[in-house]
Parts: structure tokens; C-alpha cells; sequence
């Protein structure tokens, strides 16, 4: 579920946020750039409440993946370009159906512009009858074949890579109640790799198999961390992750960075800051405990594999 602040919620950020200020001994106008800097970015704007949207973009492509609420915002970025004069060629890569991946779509304004060509991707072979369930009525006033837009369906082959134009996008499959592919972009010896949702109950490399590539020589990772590692054993089979196992996996295959995302639309900005806390300690345990035993062993093979990780926030953009 998308999951907005309240007015209620605003307000008491403002409270907070003033309170803080006179707390901390500031009393000067002239003080405010000064604390606003001092504060966490949860005290402050947050994480956001959007469904998963990702745009990828290199020199000549872009690629979205996933239809969550967040696509309303990119199409309405998106009018300012070709699409308004439908001439937009748009490439909408799906992960999976469930509703928080979809909920986006009936409100992706290049939808509705005659001439703008729409194509859209997806290992499982349900895409062309989902699309069709969306726009239906009486969910939506406006059928499939009304929508202006001309829609274009491809079906990926598991583990085989495919050129979408200047990017090799390869699909590899996460663990989720049902069927969920992760992608692994590469382009210009940079690599993307899109990991939501799972539960990442293959952690190993003989476990996860076919579907290891997926987590190596990766320069960025976007990773599942819906919840605590406790909620992890209260929530199997839900299909989510914690931010711990990523990181393990991170530190295992030498990743370079990694973001989290998909908080649990139930948690507010201050649970998240406080699983993103609690990764923080465990990262560091890690890191120190590898550490003290490459000084033991005074060798090369205790490597410690430090990387830059966050939990990520609706609008964030990363360059690699
Ligand atoms: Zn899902
Ligand atoms: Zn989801």
C-alpha cells in the first residue's frame, strides 16, 4: 500500500523538529540552516510512502521497472519529453504482478497518449492478460484498447540475457510466494542488479545456484528490507527480506554498494530508521569481527569486504 503522512504526522514532525531546535540551544533564525544539517534525513523528510518504481537509465535508454505508485510522478516527469507529443517510446520491465508492483499504472499518463509506443516486459507469461485485468472496468473507465497508447508484449527467457538497446538486462528469480524476477542491468562495465521482492531464502552460493549471477560484480544492489531480522521469522513465507541478509551477501560477493527499499508500509519513519540503526550494528560487528580475523591470521584470505549501504527514499538518485 502507498503510504503518505498524515496531516496528523506532518504536524508532529514539525513539533519535533521545533522542539529540537530550542533543545539543542540554538535561538537564532540564522541557526536553522545549521540544525536542519545536524539532523538524520528521517527526521526530515523520511523514506517516503510510494510502491516500487525504479527508472534505469543510461546515455540512450531508459527502463522502468515496475508499475507501483511511484510511476505517476516519473510519467508526469516523462510529459515534458517526447510522450506528450506521442512520439515516446517507453520500456516497462515487471518483476511480478502483485498489487503494490501494479497499483501505478491506470495513473502513467504516457498511457493515455495516442502515438506514444509502450512496451513492456516480463518473464511469467500472465503480462498480456494482467494488463487487460487493470484496465477493465469496473476497476477503470477506460478498457485496454482505449487507452491510446500502443502496448507492445515481450516475454524474457529466465537467465538469458537480452539487448534493450544499449543495456543487457538479465532476469533471475528471487524468492517470493509467486514467481518474482530480479534483473541484472549491465552497461558500459557498470552493473545494476534489482532484487524486489524476496525473501532471499536461497543465501549460499550452491543455494542460490543458477540465480548467483545475480549478486556478482555488481556495483549496485537494491535489496528487500521490509523488515526487522525478527520480523523475518514471524513473516515466513511473506516473501520479504531483512536488511542483515542482504548485507551478508553483499559482504560475501564483494558488492560495491547497496540500497534498501520496500519498507513495510505499516512502519512509520522512525521503525525504519530504527531497523536501518540496528543494520548499522550489525554491519559493523561484521566488518570489525572479519577485521580482527585477517590480523589473527596475518593473511590474505579473511578478506574484509566493506561497502557503502543505506536505506533508500522515494526521489533518490544514485550515478555509478
Ligand atoms: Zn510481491
Ligand atoms: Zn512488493
Amino acid at each position: 500500500m502507498p503510504s503518505p503522512l498524515t496531516p496528523i504526522d506532518v504536524e508532529r514532525k514539525i513539533k519535533d523538529l521545533f522542539r529540537g531546535f530550542f533543545e539543542q540551544g540554538f535561538k537564532k533564525k540564522t541557526d536553522v540552516p545549521l540544525y536542519l544539517k545536524s539532523l538524520p534525513n528521517w527526521k526530515l523528510g523520511g523514506y517516503g510512502g510510494n510502491t516500487p518504481c525504479v527508472e534505469v537509465s543510461a546515455a540512450k535508454t531508459q527502463i522502468i521497472v515496475d508499475g507501483g505508485s511511484g510511476i505517476r510522478n516519473l510519467g508526469i516527469e516523462m510529459m515534458n519529453g517526447p510522450c506528450a507529443e506521442g512520439k515516446g517510446e517507453v520500456h516497462i520491465f515487471f518483476t511480478h504482478f502483485h498489487w503494490d508492483h501494479l497499483i501505478g499504472l491506470p495513473f502513467f499518463t504516457p498511457l493515455f497518449v495516442p502515438g506514444n509506443q509502450i512496451h513492456v516486459y516480463a518473464v511469467q507469461p500472465e503480462l498480456e492478460s494482467v494488463f487487460q485485468t487493470v484496465f477493465r472496468k469496473p476497476y477503470f473507465p477506460l478498457q485496454l484498447k482505449d487507452l491510446g497508447a500502443t502496448i507492445h508484449y515481450h516475454r524474457l527467457e529466465p537467465r538469458k540475457p537480452f539487448k534493450m538497446k544499449d543495456i543487457q538486462v538479465t532476469p533471475y528469480q528471487l524468492d517470493h510466494p509467486d514467481p518474482c524476477w530480479g534483473y541484472k542491468f549491465e552497461y558500459g562495465g557498470k552493473t545494476y542488479s534489482h532484487c524486489v521482492d524476496t525473501e532471499c531464502t536461497r543465501i549460499s552460493r550452491a543455494q542460490l545456484g543458477e540465480d548467483l549471477p545475480l549478486y556478482q560484480n555488481v556495483d549496485l544492489l537494491v535489496f528487500d528490507a521490509q523488515y526487522t531480522l525478527l520480523e523475518t521469522l514471524e513473516k515466513v513465507h511473506w516473501g520479504h527480506a531483512a536488511a542483515s541478509l542482504g548485507l551478508d551477501i553483499a559482504m560475501r560477493e564483494g558488492i560495491k554498494q547497496v540500497i534498501f527499499m520496500h519498507h513495510d508500509p505499516s512502519s512509520n519513519d522512525k521503525k525504519i530508521s530504527t531497523a536501518e540503526a540496528q543494520a548499522r550494528k550489525y554491519y559493523d560487528t561484521q566488518i570489525s569481527m572479519a577485521k580482527k580475523a585477517q590480523q589473527r591470521k596475518k593473511t590474505e584470505t579473511s578478506e574484509v569486504r566493506e561497502l557503502k549501504w543505506s536505506f533508500g527514499y522515494d526521489g533518490l538518485e544514485i550515478e555509478i
